[in-house]
């Protein structure tokens, strides 16, 4: 049985970590539509935003997996894998994804990447808009507390200094912004299971969604 499965949610409430394992379990194709609007936001940080306009439908994003596991993301046949994750692409990025062109020229990408086989794509408007036939649609949740600690786990990994009180507000606004947008904003599907990760671990979190992808 293949279906779709969607995994929305606020930032940093684990959807990429959990997505990555679920498509791991069911030997799916794991897409982080986050990583695509990132990909454009460093492309206009480099290039301009006029030049990211006009050249939009020639930005290329591509996905690959390693036999680790990881997987490698593209930007024109170059490894951005690294650079989407800095300070300044996280701090423009929602401004970016707010533009209807970019939206419009991604979210077809993203159908298309569904076309084939399972997968399992995580985001924040998968569910509503991009897959929205998705056969299990999950929306994650976690407290603000929960998340910011999540991150600031992943940030001293990654080698960047933060602070917890920072990291907490940054998160909030993306947020803010990502839900008050006028094009699909982050909301929660009406179909989609309502998951609050805050007090799970991310087995408990993993095998809760295989078993609703499998009932
Ligand atoms: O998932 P991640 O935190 O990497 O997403 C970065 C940003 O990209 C989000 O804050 C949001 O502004 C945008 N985004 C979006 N729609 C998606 C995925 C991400 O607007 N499906």
């Amino acid at each position: 049985k293949i279906i779709n499965i969607a995994i929305d949610g606020p930032a940093a409430a684990g959807k990429s970590t959990i997505s990555r394992r679920v498509a791991g379990r069911l030997n799916y194709m794991y897409i982080d539509t986050g990583a695509m609007y990132r990909s454009v936001t460093l492309y206009a940080l480099n290039h301009g935003t006029e030049q990211m306009f006009d050249n939009l439908n020639r930005i290329d994003i591509r996905f690959k997996n390693e036999d680790s596991g990881n997987q490698r993301v593209l930007l024109n046949n170059e490894d951005v894998t690294e650079a989407i994750r800095s300070k300044e692409v996280t701090a423009n990025v929602s401004k970016v994804a707010s533009y209807e062109a970019v939206r419009t020229y991604l979210v077809n990408m993203q159908q298309q990447l569904a076309d084939e086989k399972g997968i399992v794509m995580d985001g924040r408007d998968v569910g509503t808009t991009v897959l929205p036939d998705a056969e299990l649609k999950i929306f994650m949740q976690a407290s603000p507390k929960v998340r910011a600690e999540r991150r600031l786990i992943e940030e001293r990994e990654r080698g960047n200094q933060v602070d917890l009180e920072t990291l907490t507000k940054q998160i909030m606004e993306r947020d803010e912004f990502d839900m008050s947008r006028e094009i699909s904003p982050l909301v929660q599907a009406e179909d989609a299971f309502l998951l609050d990760t805050s007090e799970m671990t991310i087995e408990e979190v993993e095998s809760c969604i295989i078993k609703l992808a499998l009932e």
